[in-house]
Formats: structure tokens, sequence, C-alpha cells
């Protein structure tokens, strides 16, 4: 076993072998610019940007000229939702979206209050679940986009993006999810699900970082973020990360080919974990039951919180595992994050631990894991 024990999949992953061996000729033999039309070293490069795009078009069941390329999933978030306000404001300034997304939607949302945008927050249940109902009713006239996630990256609550598509399409509303954590782990089908946009990373799939996608339906447009040159359909200029886009076309394809393998993996040693935790007693678990209700939650992720001194003991005891902790007294963030406030867990004597589980995740480190965690406690 090597130490430390990456138990953080869910902040980002390693690079596959696999997809690091598809990216390595694109950085000194077919180096060249994408855009550079009439040459061979241009063509090279542009042909495999291409047949990267249908590669990830083909794996979320979209068309190839659906796919704008981006910096990752932060810079797609700011895309589809400042672009969309910026395409639509004439239709109106109010947006939908919950509490509990990542920082990337809430923020965007914030920043365009200073256009004269309204944010409407759903409420949360104590699971991280938005209601139908609730959002079927705040949609208005005036609506411009909801935006909601498709897999929470800190609690892990799926949210029922078919539903919510329906939802919306029935009002004519657009509809754009943060599927970062959920595409290339779970089954993700833009026509099923009746998403318009959907933001899109490949370091959460054994990709690199610094690389990601934005899909825009046909039929929908969204005003560039960044301008100079008209790149990507006119929705995002600037010279395209060759090396990096056929990275994540390669780690896509092979997190849909391995996906059943995947979730199985990360479903057993995340269970191992969680029934561990559940027969200590002082912990609670944050986000849908996995044991329960499976199909409510990712299969690599993990929430929990503890309180007091066994909070304290527990985190203490993983010096030699990297999860994400927030804990009362150890860790810089002091305070309970946003997510976790939202349902609920607003004390402050709390800690709470993220497990995040993955491809490369042994039983050998779930064992040793739930080893450190057991001697704490005794
Ligand atoms: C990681 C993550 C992001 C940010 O993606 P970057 O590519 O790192 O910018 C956005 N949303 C969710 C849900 C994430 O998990």
């Amino acid at each position: 076993m090597n130490f430390p024990i990456y138990l953080d999949y869910n902040a980002t992953t390693p690079v596959d072998e696999r997809v690091f061996d598809a990216m390595k000729p694109f950085y000194m033999e077919h180096f060249g610019n994408a855009a550079s039309s009439g040459h061979a070293f241009g063509d090279r490069a542009k042909s495999a940007v291409e047949s990267a795009r249908a590669t990830i078009a083909n794996a979320i069941n979209a068309s190839p000229e659906e796919i704008i390329f981006t910096s990752g999933a932060t810079e797609s978030n700011n895309l589809a939702i400042k672009g969309a306000y910026r395409m639509l404001a004439q239709k109106g300034n109010h947006c939908i979206t919950a509490p509990t997304e990542h920082k990337a939607v809430l923020d965007t949302c914030k920043s365009l209050e200073k256009e004269g945008v309204k944010t409407t927050f759903l409420s949360v249940d104590n699971d991280g679940n938005i209601n139908l109902s609730e959002l079927a009713d705040a949609i208005d006239e005036h609506t411009f986009l909801v935006t909601l996630m498709h897999g929470n990256n800190e609690i892990g609550t799926l949210h029922d993006i078919q539903k919510i598509g329906e939802c919306c399409r029935e009002k004519g509303v657009w509809f754009h999810t943060d599927s970062t954590q959920t595409i290339g782990k779970i089954p993700f089908d833009v026509q099923i699900m009746l998403v318009d946009m959907a933001s899109l990373t490949a370091h959460k799939i054994y990709g690199p970082k610094g690389v990601g996608a934005l899909y825009v339906r046909k039929g929908c447009k969204v005003i560039p973020q960044i301008d100079g040159g008209g790149h990507e359909s006119g929705m995002r200029s600037g010279t395209l990360n060759v090396p990096g886009i056929v990275g994540f076309a390669k780690a896509i394809e092979v997190a849909v080919s391995d996906m059943e393998r995947d979730i199985a993996h990360c479903t057993h040693l995340r269970n191992r974990l969680w029934e561990f935790l559940k027969s200590l007693g002082c912990v609670t678990l944050n986000g849908p039951n996995p044991l329960t209700h499976p199909q409510n939650r990712l299969p690599n992720n993990l929430s929990v919180s503890i309180s007091g001194d066994n909070g304290e003991l527990i985190a203490g005891s993983l010096f030699n595992v990297a999860v994400s902790s927030r804990s009362a007294c150890t860790s810089a963030s002091s305070e309970p994050s946003h997510v976790l406030r939202s349902i609920g867990r607003t004390d402050s004597n709390l800690t709470t631990l993220r497990f995040g589980i993955g491809r490369m995740t042994t039983d050998e480190e779930i064992d040793y894991t739930i080893e450190c965690m057991r001697s704490a406690v005794e």
C-alpha cells in the first residue's frame, strides 16, 4: 500500500494511464494549432479535436456540434448562466437554482444580480432533495433559466434530472445542469433527460485538469464570455487545448466502457465504509442512505458528520488518509459548508468527513481506513 491513501475522488482524480498515453503525442509531435487550416500540423490537431468532440457527444447522446470546449466546469457554468442571461435578457431576469449548488453556480448567479438578475433558491430537504412542485410554481414568464446540478459534490445527492427536464421543457424554460460529478460515472443522456445545457470537466473522470465542455442543445445559443476569433461556434474563443481535449475524450470513453465495473467497485467500498461508521452510533449520514436509496446517491461518495470529541478523534486518526474534512477545530475552514448548512447541519461542534472513492481505490485501503477509525474510537 502507498501512503497517504487517496480518498478524495470527488475533488479530483489521477489521470488514467490510458488517458495519458493518448495525450502524449499531442504535446511534442502533433502540436499544431487546431485553428491553423491548410497545413498538416493544423489539420492533424483539428481532426483530433473533432474526433474527441464526437466521442464526448456520443457519450451523452448529443451531436458533435453541441459540444463547446472550455477550461473546465467552472467556466462551463459561467458560460451557461451568464451566456443564457445575456442571450435571453429580453425575456426576463429570473433564474432558479438551489442553495446546495457548487459555488461556480451560486457565485455566478450572485454576480449577475449586479446586472439585475433575481435568483430564486428552491428549498431542499434534509437529504438535499428539491421539491418538483415548488420548482414548477417558481417558474414564471420572466424565468430565463433553471440551473440544478445532477450529483452533489459534497453530500452525493442525485437530483431527478429527467423530471426537472420535463418540467422545464413543458414550461418552455431552458434547463442547465452541472453534471460534473455524474457524466462518465452514472448514465447520462441529454435526450432522455431533456437537458438544454450540461457542464462537464475531465479531471473528475481520470482526465487532465483544465479542460471541460459545455453541452448546448441545438436551438439554444449562449453569448460568449470570452471573445476573440470566434472559435467553438462563436461561443468560446481561444486556442484549443488539444492534448487536454484528446485526454478528455479518452477519459470519457474509458469511463463509459468501464462504468458498470466502476459503479460496482465504488459502491462496494463505499458501503463497507458506511456499514462501519453506522455501527459506531455517533455518526450522522449526510445525503440519501446508500443502503436503502442507492439510486439517489453518487456511488463513489460518502459524507458523514460526527459530533464533539468523537469527531475530532476520528478525523485525527486519518492523518495518513486524504479525505475532505470540515472540522470544528482542526481544519482551516471551521464553519460548516453552505451545503451542510442548507441541509440543517449548522452545529459548529460537528466534524464532517467526505470520503470519495475511485477506480484505483482498493479493499486494503478501505481496511486500513476503517482500522484507523476503529482504534481511535476504542
Ligand atoms: C469540481 C466541480 C466543479 C468545478 O469544476 P472545475 O473543472 O474544477 O472548474 C463544478 N461543479 C461541481 C459539481 C464539481 O464537482
